[in-house]
């Protein structure tokens, strides 16, 4: 008889329990996943996927102000709320049923409830009080949104788990938050008709990414009618007869509909019983791995953004693949961090891969920046006036282009395929040296051909 009742019990369906599930079981191994919300997890039921669904329906907008510069006449368009969101709910079921359909193929069984750990080999189910045991624990628990628990009216806000299901629409949206998700939503509802008020503490969004598509998107959000406010922090909020008031550090007040916070993600470990079993976490709650995701105690694994590596689909996907071949498969392999593409999906939109400017500046003696800024082509005759900017850092020596950032239409789809190049290690002469698709804005990236000189830098 097996010493465990499962080889494998994963703890978390989203994006790197399933992908760690479906492969070990594929490499022989007895594999049980319980899941406390809904197969898919954050990516598929309130993250990625509606998110994408929801910019998709906000830029019809301009596709609507556009098409009449191309002599198209409309009339009668409106919106429909209620309508999307009962879309988005439809695709993310189907969605959910098909993973769900893929576990059940690979004889993976999936149990709906809570699950905690009892102790290194051993699951309780919180629903049932069932004990089950297996040889390896993995934790895929994900992340959850950030709150400030201190704040007087918080519980009047809402976050990225509420903002999918809101059943009505808000005419009047303040969002607070500095990171992608706060930006991406800031640009949802703006397209899909709202007043936005994006509210930040730091004196920039978007942390970390390139300074030029920082201040460029900055710029084009406030062009479109978003208004931004930076260095300013809630200190209370209010239920009002028309809604709710956000009272800002500087005393000001925001009326909104809705006030939704997106101020961060901290990893999903409270209440598992981690700490007593010896599992180590970081100050942020993390659960502590290895190149191969094992925690300070061997038969518990961690993979995703409970281990708040680079809390992104792909990577949490790359995790749950590298450890299911490595542990089940006999291929052991590392997941490699580097040149991690990523987008922001805000409009327009941002699509970045490999250093930024300065991040470059800081690791090489000789950084060579090129960049253009133009008038996409369907704009032109739309009679818009926002730019696209595409960039592109090349480490002088080797002439190796080590970060490409585009900000505009498709950036995403163009930076994904870049990606390819740059972790090739190609250089500026690679890319020089590819004939332009014309007549496309991608083609900017191989027609670049004049270094930008900063202020006060010898042109050289
Ligand atoms: P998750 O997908 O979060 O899955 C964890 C699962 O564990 C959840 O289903 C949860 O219910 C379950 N769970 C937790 N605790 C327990 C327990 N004790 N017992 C049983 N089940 C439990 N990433 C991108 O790459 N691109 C994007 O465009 C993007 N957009 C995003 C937009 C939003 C609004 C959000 C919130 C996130 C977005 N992300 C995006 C990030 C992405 O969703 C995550 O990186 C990814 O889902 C992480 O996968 P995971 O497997 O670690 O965890």
């Amino acid at each position: 008889m097996a010493k465990y009742d499962y080889d494998l019990f994963v703890i978390g369906a989203g994006s790197g329990g399933v992908r760690a599930a479906r492969l070990a079981a594929m490499s022989g191994a007895r594999v049980m996943v319980a899941e406390e919300h809904r197969v898919g997890g954050t990516c598929v039921i309130r993250g990625c996927v509606p998110k994408k669904l929801f910019v998709y329906a906000s830029r019809f907008a301009d596709d609507f102000a556009d098409a009449q510069g191309f002599g198209w006449s409309l009339s009668g368009e409106s919106f429909d709320w209620p309508k999307l969101v009962a879309a988005k709910d439809r695709e993310i079921t189907r969605l959910e049923l098909a993973y769900s359909a893929t576990l059940d193929r690979h004889k993976v069984e999936v149990f709906a409830e809570r699950a905690t750990l009892v102790s290194p080999h051993e699951v309780r189910l919180e629903n049932s009080a069932r004990i089950i045991t297996a040889k390896t624990i993995l934790v895929a628990t994900g992340g959850r949104p950030n709150l400030d628990y201190a704040l007087p009216g918080i519980e009047h806000v809402i976050t990225s788990n509420e903002v999918f299901d809101l059943k009505e629409f808000p005419r009047r949206i303040v969002i607070a938050g500095g990171g992608y998700i706060a930006v991406e939503f800031a640009s949802i509802f703006n397209g899909l008709g709202a007043e936005v008020t994006l509210i930040y503490r730091g004196d920039k969004f978007l942390r970390g990414f390139d300074e030029d598509l920082r201040d460029g998107l900055a710029a084009a959000m406030t062009a479109r009618g978003i208004r931004i406010i930076t260095g300013q922090k809630f200190t209370k909020i209010a239920k009002t007869a028309a809604g709710l008031a956000g009272t800002m550090s500087n005393g000001e007040t925001l009326e909104a509909d809705q006030i939704m916070f997106a101020i961060g993600r901290s990893p999903n470990t409270q209440g598992l019983g981690l700490e007593k079993l010896g599992v180590q976490l970081d100050p942020e709650g993390a659960i502590v791995v290895d190149n191969y995701s094992q925690s300070t105690v061997p038969s518990i694994y961690a993979v995703g953004d409970v281990t708040n590596r680079v809390n992104l689909t792909p990577v949490a996907i790359r995790e749950g693949h590298a450890f299911a071949d490595s542990l089940f498969g006999k291929k052991p392999w590392i997941v490699d961090y580097t040149t991690i593409p990523t987008a922001v999906f805000s409009t327009p939109e941002i699509g970045t891969v490999g250093f930024t400017e300065h991040e470059a500046r800081a690791q090489y003696k000789d950084v060579h920046v090129y960049k253009g800024s133009f008038r996409p082509m369907k704009v032109i005759i739309a009679g818009r006036s926002e730019k696209m900017l595409v960039k592109i850092i090349v480490e002088g020596e080797s002439d190796r282009v080590v970060g490409v950032h585009v900000l505009g239409p498709d950036a995403a789809e163009i930076v994904q395929m870049a990606a390819i190049a740059v972790r090739m290690r190609a250089t500026k002469a690679d890319f020089d040296q590819t004939m332009a698709l014309h007549p496309s804005a991608a083609e900017e990236l191989v027609t670049l051909r004049e270094k930008w000189v900063a202020p006060g830098e010898a042109a050289g």
